[in-house]
């Protein structure tokens, strides 16, 4: 049960929050990325490179919101029971995919 979607959902959130907190911190300046990433630009002025990871971060931090707004939809889904149903087809998602995807909300089918 360690690994029930549900679970994985609500660690998934914890992180996901955790994330949007550190990048709005390096979006607004206040610490510097740690993405460990090494760019192949060499010598950038420093003033560059924290533009440069900036703007990742406030890409990076888009995505994480928009993955925030996903996960929520998935926990009110589990509440009113209809989490694991494709939204499109009404038919079941499978388990393997909730397991890559705990807030996928369409079928194999219907998503490709
Ligand atoms: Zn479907």
């Amino acid at each position: 049960m360690a690994d029930s979607p549900v679970e994985r959902l609500r660690a998934e959130r914890r992180d996901t929050v955790a994330q949007i907190e550190t990048l709005g911190q390096v979006v607004d300046g206040i610490v510097t990325a740690q993405t460990g990433t090494a760019t192949d630009d060499e010598h950038d002025p420093e003033g560059q490179t924290i533009a440069y990871e900036r703007a990742q971060a406030g890409a990076l931090l888009q995505r994480a919101r928009d993955r925030l707004v996903a996960i929520d939809a998935a926990l009110s889904r589990v509440e009113d029971d209809s989490y694991g149903r494709c939204e499109r087809c009404g038919g079941p998602i499978h388990p393997d995919r909730l397991a890559v995807l705990p807030a996928a909300r369409t079928c194999i089918d219907c998503a490709a």
